[in-house]
């Protein structure tokens, strides 16, 4: 038996371990309509996403994550997620997963799918973060694409500056 993540769950284990061993949307994208980089400087992970859009959907996504076994595989999992969703549907998704990662209740109609594997991370709020990444890095990408039709942000995400407010702006 697998003594890593005792605080997951024997059967979310073998879903999240077999997730970091098979990474979903583990490829190549030519041409990719958005891309971001995303680190996680308090474990060392990096995540690089692309994505094809088309009419505001997400018809292709590419997810290359590198690190622990959670970043890995919330990443993957991420990527069974998006296509066919738009910007605003993948942040719903994200609001919720970030609340369960928090001890909330999953809301109503959400369906998180294998993610809900991840559950036990909220007792180990340091790797919350790794979980997070991947999601956090898409979700940069999204919302540059949207606003301004930038192909990527102007700088990589990292966890540091998503886990903190936005800064005061001065007087
Ligand atoms: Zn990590």
């Amino acid at each position: 038996m697998d003594s890593r993540f005792p605080e997951l769950d024997a059967l979310y284990r073998e879903v999240v371990l077999d997730h970091y061993r098979k990474p979903r949307g583990r490829k190549d994208l030519s041409d990719p309509d958005v891309e971001n980089q995303g680190l996680n400087p308090v474990c060392g992970d990096e995540v690089r996403v692309a994505l094809k859009m088309k009419d505001g959907h997400i018809q292709d996504a590419a997810i290359q994550s590198r690190g622990c076994a959670i970043s890995v595989a919330s990443g993957s999992m991420l990527a069974e997620h998006l296509i066919g969703k738009t910007g605003p549907e993948v942040e719903r998704l994200l609001e919720a997963f970030r609340g369960m990662l928090h001890g909330r209740e999953v809301p109503e109609g959400v369906d998180l799918g294998d993610l809900e594997a991840l559950e036990g991370v909220r007792h180990l709020p340091v790797r919350v973060k790794c979980a997070l990444l991947a999601w956090t890095t898409l979700r940069d990408a999204l919302r540059t694409f949207d606003e301004s039709g930038a192909h990527r942000p102007s700088s990589p995400s990292t966890t540091e500056h998503t886990a903190l407010p936005p800064p005061v702006p001065p007087e």
